[in-house]
């Protein structure tokens, strides 16, 4: 009370509800008017929908089945009959939990074979996995970086990576999406005052589904002497021919990015995230990050299914090839139709945008009543009036299931038009 009143000059004589009671908090009446809005549409809740069954090409909601778009099982490996059985196992070998940090009787032969396997696949000395992706970035970022440092993410950056970048205390800046010259001229205005300088982007962005110029961004991060981080989440598995990712679609050394980051949840069919990069950075995150030595070790379950997947990814290349055959198909038939689909290229990430938040929750609905599940994603998740339909392409998904939701959603439009 005292730092308060100091603060604003004035002792408070009362103190607000909104100051100890959570449905008092403004930030809560906010979130409540916005659900009412919803409500007043007259539509089920777009949020938290119950999924009843496997989500891969399809869905079971509320006892219908519907072709899913919704989730992020690009090869088709969560519900993989191999995956699970490598999953059980592991549990019948080791239990549910590992029951204690790594660094302190964690670990299981199970984690290193994971980050042997996807050093490997990347092509970098060594790697790390933590438990989850998010917390991967935060704990990553905030650690490495501190207040005189300088951090140039891109403006549409991912959650975890402005949360590391608060965390770390470096001064932080976005530039526009994609923009390397805009980023060179920034880099030139203030590398100098700086101690370490990170530039962070990501190899697909989620909301839009566009791959930024790698090469670009190496060749100014070595003339800048700066340090290059590149989110993965998206592709990781997915871009180029053996589903390498980035580097391998554009054919560059995987040892020109300083932080190879991404997670386990979506090629990978598990949960958890990781960072691989050179022995010198992964052992310093192994003994320091507090993310991974103050936080339980990955467990057996998560990490034996993201190594059968990472395994499977080697054997079975087609499931790449498939997802980008028909995450190409997908894209024609929708770009056909003159739909908006923003700057999406190579991706299985495909938004349909529509701008007004309301609209879209309203064509998602139709779609689902037409037997297809596709999320809205609208504000604060996008920009305001950039609400869009997000399409998640999965190699399981056919030609007829991608015909059927073009179909579905030519029809919604119509209708919502209509009214
Ligand atoms: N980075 C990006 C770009 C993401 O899209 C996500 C989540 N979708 C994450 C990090 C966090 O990963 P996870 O969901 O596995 O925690």
């Amino acid at each position: 009370a005292k730092e308060l009143s100091d603060q604003n000059q004035q002792p408070l004589t009362q103190i607000p509800t909104e100051y100890y009671q959570f449905q008092s908090f403004p930030e809560y009446t906010q979130l409540q008017q916005r659900l009412t809005q919803i409500q007043t549409l007259e539509i089920p809740n777009p949020y938290f929908q119950m999924q009843e069954s496997l989500t891969r090409d399809c869905t079971q909601i509320q006892g219908r089945r519907l072709i899913n778009f919704s989730t992020y099982n690009y090869l088709g490996l969560s519900g993989d009959a191999i995956v699970s059985a490598a999953a059980k196992e592991a549990i019948d070998r080791y239990g549910t939990s590992v029951g204690a940090s790594r660094l302190a009787s964690g670990e299981r032969l199970l984690h290193q074979e994971l980050e042997r396997e996807i050093a490997d696949l990347i092509g970098t000395e060594d790697c790390i996995v933590y438990v989850s992706g998010h917390a991967t970035n935060v704990t990553t970022i905030g650690h490495l970086f501190h207040s005189q440092d300088l951090i140039f993410y891109d403006a549409l950056s991912h959650n975890s990576i402005l949360q590391g970048c608060t965390l770390s205390g470096a001064k932080a800046i976005p530039f526009p999406h994609n923009d390397w010259q805009a980023l060179d001229e920034m880099l030139q205005d203030q590398r100098q005052y700086y101690r370490r300088v990170l530039i962070v982007i990501e190899g697909i962005y989620s909301m839009d589904g566009d791959i930024p110029d790698l090469p670009r961004f190496i060749e100014l991060k070595q003339r800048h002497k700066a340090l290059l981080m590149v989110d993965e989440a998206h592709s990781i598995g997915v871009l180029g021919e053996h589903g390498r990712g980035i580097a391998e679609f554009f054919g560059v050394q995987p040892t020109d990015v300083d932080l190879w980051m991404g997670t386990l949840s979506k090629a990978f069919a598990s949960c958890g995230g990781y960072i691989a990069g050179s022995v010198a950075l992964v052992s310093y995150l192994k003994y320091t990050a507090p993310g991974f030595v103050y936080s339980v070790g990955l467990s057996p379950a998560n990490t034996a299914a993201a190594l059968a997947a990472l395994r499977l990814l080697k054997t079975e290349p087609t499931k790449v090839k498939t997802l980008q055959q028909r995450s190409q198909y997908f894209l024609n038939l929708a770009q056909t139709q003159g739909w908006n689909t923003g700057t999406s290229q190579n991706s299985p990430i495909i938004p349909i945008v529509v701008g007004n938040s309301l609209t879209c929750i309203q064509l998602s609905h139709f779609l689902f009543q037409a037997g297809i599940n596709v999320q809205p994603m609208i504000y604060p998740a996008v920009a305001n009036h950039a609400a869009r339909l997000r399409f998640f392409i999965s190699c399981l998904h056919t030609e007829e299931q991608i015909n059927m939701a073009i179909a579905a959603l030519a029809m919604a439009f119509s209708q919502v038009s209509t009214q």
